[in-house]
């Protein structure tokens, strides 16, 4: 099969903060993937802007050494790689100042779409959106890429939206939750308003539960300051998992547009109950399995930030009321895997004589590893000796359904970076949908600083506290394996 690639207009895309990690490791990949796919345009210019005084020559070393490093190999070739150097120049700019910013502006083409990528600490966005504007760099059509962490509660992502307010429209701003470029997640999209098989089950008539798993193998290597101020819950929860829950619950939008498909989510988080004590756990990873615990890796011997969250939530709606929703995120787990699956009830009426190996019908949605859907399906043990029934996996991976040979899944960031040039924000948050979600996990976090709850410790490369399993054990169901 070979994918369909529309080029995007001509475009200038300023990385400011452009030697920096997420840029080395992201950004730039995702570019060359692209001009190499033939999706960006030979003329396309992106400049790397930081303090640094590089010349453009180095800077182009280093976007080198960025593809060697984090492109596959097999999609390596001098031929793409020099032209895609030459589209990259670089400029220091200390964006706080005033020096540069002329220099910037003369690479600017008039008639090309314009990006300001923020790729640089949150600290630094409102001050950049300011000199943009003051500099005469921002255009009525130009857009702002902005990364996560966007505010860290309601009241600091409320003051970050207002200020970029004062300088962009909404239609302009594009914040980032990578994970939402993932095919997989388009792909639940198409799985439940592209087939008439699933919309009319997927209510809490025919559901049991959802259960949404975010599990990393990883600690939080030299993270620490970061992660210590925010823990799972504002890392992964606020964001990722409100992301996933939010695409899994929403009612079908009137069209696939962008603000129908972001007002339908807006609606799910306002619909969301609130958690109460009993349904959240949390936990900090041990020492072990090869690794330090978390306390020695953040620097922190007295921390209470927690490594590992899982919840229960209420969706109380129409659609969903009496199906919970079980959330669950955490570091150094037994494996590295992101899913949502979705538990449907037992038939009404069970008709035959015995129940096999039966664990229900099972839908799993998996962003990774190997993108791809799994359904469990309850079938007769083939032979003779009576109607034995079994559970067998109708398993898709979309690598292999699309042919891997022919096709590579593009990264998250290639489709949200050409999403951005096309002006298509269906797949970015919009400030008031970030603010939603702020403000159903601000109480939460809240309440753990008022009254001390307990963080449960975990041994790594483990599934997480056991505390965690009681959650649904309770409940008299079970997680799926990590
Ligand atoms: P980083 O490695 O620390 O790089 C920061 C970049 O910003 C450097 O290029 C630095 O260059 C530039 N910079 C810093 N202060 C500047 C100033 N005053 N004026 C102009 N440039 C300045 O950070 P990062 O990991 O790439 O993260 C960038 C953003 O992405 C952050 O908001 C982060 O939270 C977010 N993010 C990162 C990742 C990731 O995987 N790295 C993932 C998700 C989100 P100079 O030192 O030369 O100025």
């Amino acid at each position: 099969m070979v994918a369909t690639v529309i080029p995007v207009d001509p475009f200038d895309l300023v990385i400011f903060g452009g030697t920096g990690d997420l840029a080395r490791r992201k950004i730039l990949p995702a570019l060359y993937r692209r001009l190499r796919a033939g999706q960006m345009p030979k003329n396309a210019h992106v400049v790397g802007v930081g303090r640094k005084v590089l010349p453009t020559e180095a800077y182009r070393q280093i976007a080198a050494s960025a593809i060697r490093e984090f492109v596959r190999r097999e999609e390596q070739d001098a031929g793409s790689l020099d032209d895609f150097l030459r589209c990259l120049t670089y400029r220091n700019v200390d964006v706080r100042g005033r020096e540069g910013w002329s220099e910037l502006r003369e690479l600017m083409c008039t008639d090309h779409v314009r990006v300001f990528y923020f790729s640089v600490a949150p600290s630094l966005f409102s001050i950049l959106s300011e000199r943009t504007h003051d500099e005469d760099l921002a255009t009525p059509d130009c857009r702002i890429v902005v990364e996560k962490p966007f505010g860290h509660d309601f009241a600091s992502a409320r003051t970050l939206n207002t200020e970029m307010a004062a300088t962009f429209d909404e239609h302009q701003i594009y914040r980032i939750d990578h994970y939402l470029g993932k095919e997989t997640v388009q792909n639940l999209m198409a799985l439940r308003f592209g087939n008439a098989l699933f919309e009319p089950v997927w209510n809490s008539q025919f559901v049991d539960n959802v259960q949404i798993t975010v599990a990393e193998s990883i600690g939080i290597g030299d993270r620490g300051g970061y992660y210590d101020e925010a823990g799972a819950m504002r890392d992964m929860v606020q964001n990722h998992l409100m992301q996933l829950l939010c695409l899994t619950a929403m009612e079908p939008p009137a069209q696939f547009d962008p603000d129908a498909i972001r007002d339908e989510k807006l609606k799910v988080i306002k619909s969301l109950g609130p958690v109460m004590r009993k349904d959240v756990v949390r936990g900090q990873y041990l020492k072990g399995n090869g690794g330090s615990g978390y306390l020695e890796e953040c620097g922190n011997p007295k921390s209470r930030t927690e490594t590992f969250v899982a919840l229960k939530v209420q969706v109380d709606n129409w659609r969903w009321s009496g199906t919970p929703f079980y959330l669950r995120t955490g570091k150094r787990l037994r494996s590295t895997l992101t899913e949502v699956s979705v538990a449907f009830k037992d038939p009404r009426h069970w008709i035959f004589d015995e129940h096999g190996n039966r664990k229900g019908t099972n839908l799993a949605i998996r962003l990774q590893p190997n993108e791809g859907i799994t359904m469990r399906m309850t079938i007769k043990d083939p032979g003779p000796g009576g109607m034995r029934l079994k559970e067998v996996p109708l398993d898709m991976s979309f690598a292999d359904a699309l042919d891997e040979g022919t096709l590579t899944m593009p990264d998250a960031y290639e489709r949200l970076i050409m999403d951005v040039v096309r002006g298509n924000q269906t797949l970015f948050m919009r400030g008031d949908e970030v603010e939603a979600a702020w403000s159903w996990v601000d109480p939460i976090i809240l309440r753990w600083s008022q009254d001390g709850s307990v963080i449960h410790e975990y041994e790594p490369g483990t599934v997480g506290p056991i505390e965690s399993l009681f959650l649904l054990h309770r409940d008299s169901r079970y997680w799926r394996e990590i």
